[in-house]
């Protein structure tokens, strides 16, 4: 691992996703093989390959509780603020130590138990009120000022130790779990859906008394990791491996839209919330 400190001007900026984007790192060790995070730091000039490097943002400025009151504040976008470095700088759990008097209506998103260290915190913010206006705001419980998401494409560890270096699913959940209990309201983000492989029915019937709301989006195939996960689906599961060719190159899209209405039929039969993002 190629892990270095940086000073940075800032650790917030404006953003599309919310209001504004909180990244602790650059880099992320968990090191998924379909990130799309991969391709900005492409961007940037980096030519270390994906998760094999880290830059720890090191920042004298405050966030500033004047611009941030009432928003919406996301962590992270593209890196994983629980990244494993995470409990060692403890970066993350400084910037949420600043935020704990801040009524901003924050979004955290992980894929790590490491979270689960900064508990105390978390469950503080849910008697905080601030003011939705976002995507990743909590509709129906948009009076709390904490919401936790972790994704979760699937109940299969071995495909899982396949695709990342994170937690394990079994951990993921138990994190979205204990989230519950303490009050903190939780989404499972179930993407990206890989065709065939991702079992959509399973994961909500594992996490279904513990999770808020489910979000849903598909595998959005990149240029940077295209080749790789059509030649691991060729080795791993051959039997999928034409139908993925007609779904990434051949551009076939009702497997997609057969898998929405799947996907709304079967999360409505369950009366559990949820949002298709194809
Ligand atoms: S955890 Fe998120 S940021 Fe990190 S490699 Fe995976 S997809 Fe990218």
């Amino acid at each position: 691992m190629n892990e270095r400190e940086i000073e940075v001007a800032d650790y917030v900026s404006p953003s599309r996703l919310a209001d504004f984007v909180i990244n602790p790192y650059v880099g992320c060790p968990h090191a998924c093989r379909y990130c799309y995070a991969a391709d900005i730091s492409r961007v940037k000039g980096r030519v270390e390959i994906w998760g094999d490097f880290l830059d720890v943002k090191r920042c004298r400025k405050s966030l500033g509780a004047k611009r941030l009151t009432g928003k919406s504040v996301f962590m992270s976008s593209v890196t994983d603020c629980y990244n494993p470095a995470e409990a060692r700088y403890k970066i993350t759990r400084r910037i949420l130590e600043e935020l704990a008097p801040i009524e901003c209506r924050l979004s955290i998103t992980t894929k790590s138990n490491l979270l689960l260290r900064d508990l105390d915190l978390l469950k503080a913010r849910t008697s905080l009120f601030g003011r939705p206006k976002s995507l990743f705001d909590l509709g129906e419980d948009e009076d709390r000022a904490i919401r936790v998401s972790c994704s979760i494409n699937t109940v299969d560890e071995g495909f899982r130790a396949d695709m990342d270096r994170a937690s394990t699913i079994e951990e993921r959940m138990e994190t979205l779990e204990v989230c519950r209990e303490a009050g903190i309201p939780t989404l499972l983000f179930a993407a990206p859906l890989f065709p065939y492989i991702s079992d959509f029915r399973a994961i909500v019937e594992r996490s279904a008394s513990f999770v808020d709301v489910f979000w849903f989006d598909k595998l959005n195939m990149r240029p940077t990791f295209k080749d790789d996960l059509l030649t691991y689906v060729r080795a791993r599961y051959p039997e999928y491996y034409r139908a993925y060719l007609a779904i990434f190159e051949r551009g076939d899209e009702s497997y997609w839209r057969d898998l929405s209405e799947e996907i709304s039929d079967f999360c409505d039969r369950k009366g559990v919330s949820y949002e298709v993002f194809f």
